[in-house]
């Protein structure tokens, strides 16, 4: 099983770590034409403006829909969340559209640009450590859409099918369940594939 992590800006080298402690194969996505050899997709941090831009320079935006619609999974983490939303607080457009979630950018303010917490997470036995930078927060999501977890009464971690976003940046510790909870979702949507 081969997991991809989109590398057109962000977060990539720590996203293919963690996937390959959680045992799987992870390779970085420059060319759309990689996405046809992988099981999984990971949209990493980093600037959602500058990763959407580059993703309708070089085609990912038809190229992931495709994807996602085959019912592979795809993973945002933090700027990838914001990717994925249907709707950005603010804004007049939105980037891939696929997940049924209002979302609003750098939701923490000043004060709290980065910190790292404990989460606990439907579906991980202990809680998760979680590193916020400059992190958004997911203020409105649709039925199909399930809270996996909430900050101080925000949700950051939601589920919808085949589609997992967190506000935080779970590659940036050591804690790679989440990425193992991916992929798990990875197997059972390429099981279901075949
Ligand atoms: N603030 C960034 C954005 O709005 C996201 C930050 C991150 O990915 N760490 O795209």
């Amino acid at each position: 099983m081969k997991i991809g992590v989109l590398a057109l800006q962000g977060a990539v080298a720590e996203h293919i770590r963690s996937l390959e402690a959680a045992g799987a194969e992870a390779v970085a996505v420059k060319r759309v034409e990689q996405l046809d050899e992988l099981q999984g997709l990971v949209i990493p941090g980093g600037e959602s403006t500058t990763i959407g831009k580059l993703m309708r320079k070089y085609g990912f935006m038809e190229a992931i829909a495709d994807f996602s619609a085959q019912g592979k999974p795809l993973f945002g983490t933090c700027a990838g969340l914001i990717v994925l939303a249907d709707e950005i607080e603010g804004q007049e457009d939105a980037h891939l559209r696929l997940m049924d979630m209002t979302v609003a950018r750098n939701a923490f303010g000043r004060q709290q640009e980065s910190f790292e917490t404990d989460l606990s997470v439907k579906g991980i036995d202990e809680p998760v450590r979680a590193v916020f930078i400059r992190a958004p927060l997911i203020k409105k999501v649709g039925s199909g859409v399930e809270v996996l977890s909430t900050y101080r009464d925000e949700i950051v971690t939601a589920r919808q099918g085949h589609l997992l976003a967190v506000s935080y940046h779970p590659e940036l510790t050591d804690d790679y369940r989440l990425h193992a909870y991916f992929v798990d979702m990875v197997k059972e949507a390429a099981a279901g594939n075949e």
